[in-house]
């Protein structure tokens, strides 16, 4: 792969400003870690979006959607080829009792917008700070909802750069889990079919969500929220506490105090050093609890080259 090519044949079917070279994906990311995206891509059409896939595939440049981060580690090498983010598609829009986000808006903002449309069914999103497109990736939830309880259908790209619409079903989602990497789609709006419901009603449980969210989380750090599923039968802080790991760490980062299911990306931690704090939970919890504990989170890009 030839960098200068793939600028130049990018820069005939992008805007120019669409494109950055080496991007630095710690501004992309809520641990504030990474190394650099080789092409960070920004389309601002859906043909765009289309034109890009069609031209990866193609050429057989990897390529990697990104939403807000805050659900990813990226290493520090980065990320090689494309990263896609659809962070210009951001409208929310109602027709009817349903809620039409595009996959760059925050879900946070989509669960606002219904409570400004007295439509209930999105308050459970209320505090996610993910996009909508890594929401449904995700199959996102808190507090007892999950997208999966109010997603209707959403409009995906597919490897062929072609848009279908899905249904909800078709999704296979989940707990924290759908089939959107194993199908490769690349979501572009999603659609979720709520209830007519009362505006103090709705913003009653949104601010007893944020305060619950506020006083237990560690908001004050960089994270990517909880690291770890809940395992069957347990819950992973518990486990985590109860191996006396909080305040434990590596480097700059550490097992968060305030909350034992967070890692915190305390002081200039680097992405190894959060890894292996993911790594010795985990080995700590399977040794005392006999419990295997799945990463929620994902872990993308290449480990920095040594010198
Ligand atoms: C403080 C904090 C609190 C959190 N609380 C919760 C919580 O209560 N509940 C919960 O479920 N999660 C929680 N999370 C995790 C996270 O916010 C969610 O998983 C969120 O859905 C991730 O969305 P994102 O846009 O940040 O996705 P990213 O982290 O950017 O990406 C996640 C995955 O989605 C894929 N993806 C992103 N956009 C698209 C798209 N348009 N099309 C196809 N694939 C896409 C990416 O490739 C990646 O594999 C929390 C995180 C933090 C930092």
């Amino acid at each position: 792969m030839n960098k200068q090519t793939v600028i130049s044949e990018l820069q005939d079917i992008l805007a120019k400003d669409h494109i950055l070279i080496d991007e630095e994906l710690k501004n992309h990311t809520y641990t504030k870690l990474g190394g650099k995206a080789d092409f960070f891509i920004t389309p601002g059409t859906i043909e765009e979006v289309q034109e890009v896939i069609r031209y990866a595939i193609r050429k057989q440049i990897p390529f990697t959607l990104l939403g807000n981060g805050s659900n990813v580690i990226v290493r520090d090498g980065g990320i090689r080829g494309i990263v896609l983010s659809l962070k210009k598609f951001r409208a929310i829009r109602r027709e009817g009792n349903k809620v039409v986000a595009e996959s760059g808006a925050r879900i946070i903002d989509a669960s606002r917008f219904a409570l400004q449309e007295k439509l209930t069914g999105l308050e459970f999103a209320c505090g996610i700070p993910g996009t909508v497109g890594g929401a449904l990736y995700m199959n996102a939830g808190a507090y007892g909802g999950e997208i999966k309880d109010c997603l209707e259908h959403a409009l995906i790209v597919d490897r062929g750069g072609d848009v279908h619409q899905v249904l909800a079903e078709e999704f296979d989602l989940d707990y924290r889990t759908s089939n959107i990497a194993e199908k490769g789609y690349i979501v572009l709006e999603a659609t979720f079919q709520l209830k007519e419901g009362h505006y103090e009603e709705i913003k009653a449980v949104m601010d007893d969500l944020t305060f619950k969210r506020e006083s237990k989380q560690p908001l004050e750090y960089p994270s990517c929220g909880s690291v770890f599923k809940r395992p069957p039968g347990y819950f992973a802080g518990k486990l985590i506490q109860d191996s006396e790991l909080q305040g434990k760490g590596v480097g700059g980062a550490e097992v968060s105090t305030k909350h034992a299911g967070f890692i915190v990306n305390k002081d200039n931690a680097t992405a190894s050093d959060y890894i292996a704090v993911i790594e010795m939970v985990q080995q700590t919890v399977k040794a005392k609890f006999g419990v295997k504990l799945e990463r929620e989170v994902r872990i993308l890009g290449e480990d920095e080259e040594m010198a």
